[in-house]
């Protein structure tokens, strides 16, 4: 694999979906947060961390109209794709399904599993996309972690694999139990730098319900492997490494869909979420080549995520942005995209020029001369694209109209 393929395994594009009020926005922004901070960390005085914050609310015109927001956690790239999540934008949600590897679900952790959660649900079914859940709002009056748990099992057909019990709820919220590790993580709360939560022992009281929920872990991540379901039956013992392992091949697979769980508002439990998101969701190259067609529109045509195949990619949305003019959002699924350069919209038989390049993260965007497979960006210049719409290199033309996330083909990394 080539260097710059390689560079693909640490890409996470993924979309957060929710019902309205259970914490999207929220989410996002304490992400935002954190990912924008950790570039700072050792370098600051105390209270720059506040200072940030701060101005990152200030920016949040930004961070919640861009379509796609770039940041980085332990190493790794993380896009965040805007997945509206109200049921009448359904065909806009299922454009942005095709163009996000994995997701994350936020959960109302009183309300648990609300209509249109089950719609995204459904539509990420329908292509595939491998999904975690953050259990949310732990701190409210009437949240019930483990009726959450249960709902989406009645609901929406998933099979949730508990990797974290709460410690505590509504005013009593103060941590959970990682069920990997079997220790407590006790939240520090607020906006704090560095890592949200202490390492601690498992409270006394709920040592049980950890042992026990550990085994249920276990018993739904064999159920999903067979080398995994041998060895549990002989009592064998597992290494943190080699679960998560398995944990990332049945995510991947569609098998089952990690829970965590705390409370966004309260800054409690998202560093963790964010590990998940690392560890368990897709990168570019676990999802398999996009299939498309022929100008013909008959001969079956792929792409495979790599910087050596000819350009290919999907424009998803279009926004005006008021010193730029109109930007159009590209997912590149295969080849390389450079600024200048000429592309067909094979959906339209149109030849575009390529202005600018934009990368967009939380608080700025950054001009690029090129882009590569994996990377989602904001293009100048196109006049005839509209959503929906297939670019790519005018030499080896290929219609991604059509295109659906076949089984995804498993590379664990
Ligand atoms: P969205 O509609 O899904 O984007 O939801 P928001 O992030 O805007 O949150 C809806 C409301 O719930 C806001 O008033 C938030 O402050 C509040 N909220 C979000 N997360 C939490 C949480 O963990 N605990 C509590 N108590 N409130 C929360």
């Amino acid at each position: 694999m080539a260097a710059v393929d390689a560079a693909l395994a640490k890409v996470r594009n993924i979309g957060i979906m929710a019902h309205i009020d259970a914490g999207k926005t929220t989410t996002t922004e304490r992400i935002l947060f954190y990912t924008g901070i950790t570039y700072k960390i050792g370098e600051v005085h105390e209270g720059a961390a506040v200072m940030d914050w701060m101005e990152q609310e200030q920016e949040r015109g930004i961070t919640i109209t861009s379509a796609a927001t770039k940041c980085e956690w332990k190493g790794h790239v993380i896009q965040i794709i805007d997945t509206p999540g109200h049921v009448d934008f359904t065909v806009e949600v299922e454009r942005s399904l095709r163009v996000l590897d994995g997701a994350v679900a936020v959960y109302d952790g009183v309300a648990g599993v609300e209509p249109q959660t089950e719609n995204v649900w459904r539509q990420a079914d329908k292509y595939n996309v491998p999904r975690m859940c953050f259990v949310n709002k732990l701190d409210r009056t009437g949240a019930d972690f483990f009726r959450c748990v249960q709902m989406m099992v009645e609901r929406l057909n998933a099979t949730p694999l508990v990797l974290q019990i709460p410690i505590g709820l509504e005013g009593d919220h103060i941590g959970v139990v990682d069920l990997l590790e079997m220790r407590a993580l006790t939240w520090r709360g607020e906006t704090q730098k560095g890592e949200d939560y202490a390492i601690e022992e498992i409270p006394a009281d709920l040592v049980d319900q950890a042992n026990e929920y550990r085994d249920k872990l276990l018993e739904t991540l064999a159920e999903t492997d067979d080398e995994i379901m041998v060895r549990y039956l002989d009592g064998d013992t597992f290494d943190v490494k080699e679960l998560k392992t398995a944990i990332r091949r049945a995510t991947i697979a569609g098998k089952l869909n990690p829970v965590v769980c705390g409370s966004a508002f309260k800054n409690k439990g998202v560093q963790p979420m964010l590990d998940a998101v690392v560890d368990y969701l897709p990168s570019p190259l676990d999802i398999p080549a996009v299939e498309g067609v022929a100008t013909d529109g008959e001969t079956p045509m792929q792409r495979k995520p790599s910087n050596s195949e000819p350009f290919s990619g999907l424009a998803f949305k279009i926004q005006t942005d008021k010193h730029l003019g109109k930007l159009t959002y590209v997912r590149i699924y295969s080849g390389t995209l450079d600024s200048g350069s000429q592309v067909v919209n094979s959906t339209k038989d149109r030849k575009e020029r390529i202005g600018k390049i934009y990368q967009m993260h939380a608080n700025k965007r950054e001009e690029r001369p090129s882009a590569q497979a994996g990377d989602i960006i904001a293009v100048q210049g196109l006049k005839q694209t509209t959503t929906g719409d297939t670019l790519c290199d005018p030499a080896s033309p290929v219609i991604l109209e059509s295109m659906t996330f076949p089984e995804p083909v498993i590379q664990v990394a």
